[in-house]
């Protein structure tokens, strides 16, 4: 018999999303290789999710991003509706046999709750465990709600009783990874790239800076805050409520000079792939424990050296001195991105296409599967 999974993308954006989107591009990603494995999948997501699934559930037409914005209590109710029709749907029918979450919080909250309502829960953990400390302190989902996280260090950071939960990890993975050690190499400029949103947690302020004192072309691409272009973010005059904002404008936006430094917004697609498989290096001057790591995978799969400082997973994704290079002491990575000629682009890619594809992270979360079904109970039938 087939195995049926509940996918709960939550209500928040598209899968796959339109530009930027985290959770739902991993989503995008898992699904289709799930499919092909044999296994039926019911996407819980929003009505205008167009990824090929076997059915789709939805209590949201579109995605609910932007209501994030808004203050807490006008959007405190909108991952919970979303959860209030998954836990309907789990109730209503029998032919759901496990459930894969990714909603922060409130998906492993309403999972634990259930109860025996619920089939066997696995729950990805894609963010920062020292996070609500309160709900992972306390977790008590008994043997049928059980966590994984992206990188085995992630999960060094959780309380014991979210550990008690977890069931291993499963790094992430990017289609760049397919077939890339055939891909030819492109022709190499002189540019660096820091990719990813710019937050503190991802240092673009420390990048900017070595740049200049470095003297090595910096390229910064990604989100501030909700602004993807530099002239959304100069025609909001309101914009510097948002943290990342102040982050920008006060720490880095200085040392843009438009010329040896420069912020293009979020780049997509083709664009992004071309910036980043042209670049010397990816540079990730990290100043918080990086969980998971899309943007270093995918740097891999285009044959781009990751210099990073050796946080969070970077030291189980980049092979210090073979696919990157990584330090402790963020003074040094001017240096080390100098150096990253002597890292084999070949080496890189080869390094991805054995790791990172989105069949080898398929193949693992069958694999959590099935443990997850012999841990947890029968379901109880209906008297
Ligand atoms: N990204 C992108 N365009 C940009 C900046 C980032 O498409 O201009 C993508 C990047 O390629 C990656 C994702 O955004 O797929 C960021 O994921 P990651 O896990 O690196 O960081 P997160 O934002 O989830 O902390």
């Amino acid at each position: 018999m087939r195995l049926t999974v509940l996918m709960n993308a939550g209500p928040w954006l598209p899968v796959p999303p339109p530009g930027y989107g985290g959770i739902e591009n991993v989503v995008a990603t898992l699904v289709p290789e799930l499919r092909r494995l044999g296994v039926r999948v019911v996407l819980a997501s929003v009505g205008a999710s167009a990824l090929p699934v076997d059915e789709l559930v939805s209590v949201y037409p579109d995605g609910q991003f932007a209501a994030l914005q808004r203050p807490y209590n006008q959007v405190c109710g909108v991952a919970q509706a979303h959860l209030a029709g998954v836990a309907r749907e789990l109730r209503a029918r029998d032919d759901i046999d496990l459930v894969h979450d990714h909603v922060e919080a409130v998906g492993l909250a309403t999972l634990a709750a259930m109860g025996p309502d619920a089939p066997p829960a696995l729950h990805t953990l894609h963010w920062d465990l020292a996070k609500h400390p309160a709900l992972y302190g306390h977790l008590d989902g008994g043997d049928r709600v059980r966590v994984n996280g992206v990188s085995a260090a992630q999960l060094t950071r959780a309380p014991q009783a979210l550990r008690d939960h977890a069931v291993g990890h499963v790094h992430l993975a990017t289609p760049l990874a397919v077939d890339a050690e055939r891909r030819p190499g492109p022709l190499r400029g002189d540019h660096v790239v820091v990719l990813g949103r710019i937050t503190p947690g991802k240092g673009q302020d420390v990048a900017v800076r070595l740049a200049h004192r470095y003297g090595f072309p910096l390229v910064l691409a990604g989100p501030v805050g909700p602004y993807h272009r530099p002239r959304d973010l100069a025609a909001d005059a309101g914009a510097r409520q948002n943290p990342d904002v102040r982050f920008f404008v006060d720490e880095v936006a200085p040392h843009v000079d438009g010329d040896r430094v420069r912020w293009v917004g979020t780049v997509a697609g083709r664009d992004r792939d071309d910036l980043v498989a042209s670049a010397r290096a990816t540079l990730f001057p990290l100043r918080w424990e990086e969980p998971g790591g899309t943007a270093v995978v995918e740097s891999l799969a285009l044959g781009t050296p990751v210099v990073a400082t050796a946080r969070g997973c970077l030291p189980e994704l980049v092979d210090d001195g073979r696919t990157g290079l990584l330090t402790d002491d963020e003074e040094r990575l001017g240096e080390l991105v100098r150096a990253a000629g002597r890292i084999d682009p070949a080496e890189c890619r080869r390094e991805a296409a054995a790791r990172f594809t989105p069949a080898v992270m398929a193949q693992r979360y069958v694999e959590l599967y099935g443990r997850l079904r012999q841990l947890a109970p029968a379901r109880l039938p209906p008297v």
